[in-house]
């Protein structure tokens, strides 16, 4: 089956062929039509599987162009993963021109601080920077609809639990929430529990 099959739309199939991607991953077939009716998600899956544009397509098919606040965050354990999803949306969202920003440590304030004040539909990074950037007033989360915890389990293991919560709980309530991990540990299952409703489970 085709991405258009799945809900997906004109412009962001078009940009999907240019990628070289023609039918959906297993991932993707499972998670797009789920994600696209606003449903939380956890997500069992190995990096590997097209798991980022199983989250992507999604992100860049519900966020309103015309918005100039950030609607979607994603949280990832690293640099080089911010990076990737930043550029992997860039391209799935080429023909919407979805605006991507990545937010990480060890790079100075003032460029990530300037990329956020311009417009901005998604924002990418890892939690103890996001967190930074939230307490300097130079993230605005009003408008977040969608969050995306990738590589929960990663996250977790690298001590992120605390940052997580604490951005999670400036979070507007009502929203998306996606969880992507390979395995679901009991930290993970916890997070889950407190911070997603009714969430379906997704296993590849
Ligand atoms: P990920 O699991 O997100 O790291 O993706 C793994 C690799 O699969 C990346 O190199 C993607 O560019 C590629 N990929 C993702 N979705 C598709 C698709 N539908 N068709 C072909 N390649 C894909």
């Amino acid at each position: 089956k085709k991405f258009s099959e799945y809900g997906v739309s004109e412009p962001i199939v078009k940009a999907l062929e240019g990628l070289g991607y023609t039918e959906p991953t297993e991932v993707q077939s499972k998670v797009i039509p789920v994600a696209l009716s606003k449903t939380d998600l956890t997500v069992k899956s190995q990096t590997g599987s097209g798991k980022t544009a199983a989250f992507g397509i999604p992100i860049c098919e519900l966020v309103d162009w015309e918005e100039n606040k950030p609607q979607a965050l994603i949280l990832t354990p690293t640099r080089e993963l911010a990076d990737q999803v930043k550029e992997d949306l860039t391209n799935i969202g080429r023909f919407k021109r979805i605006k991507a920003a990545a937010v990480y440590g060890k790079q100075p304030f003032a460029y990530q601080q300037a990329e956020l004040k311009q417009k901005c539909h998604v924002v990418v990074g890892t939690p103890g920077r996001v967190f930074d950037h939230i307490e300097r007033g130079t993230l605005n989360l009003e408008r977040i609809e969608y969050l995306v915890l990738d590589e929960a389990d990663e996250m977790l293991n690298m001590g992120f639990v605390e940052q997580v919560e604490a951005i999670i709980n400036k979070l507007p309530k009502q929203r998306t929430t996606m969880l992507f991990s390979a395995t679901l540990p009991e930290n993970v299952e916890k997070l889950q529990k407190k911070y997603m409703t009714d969430p379906k489970h997704i296993e590849i």
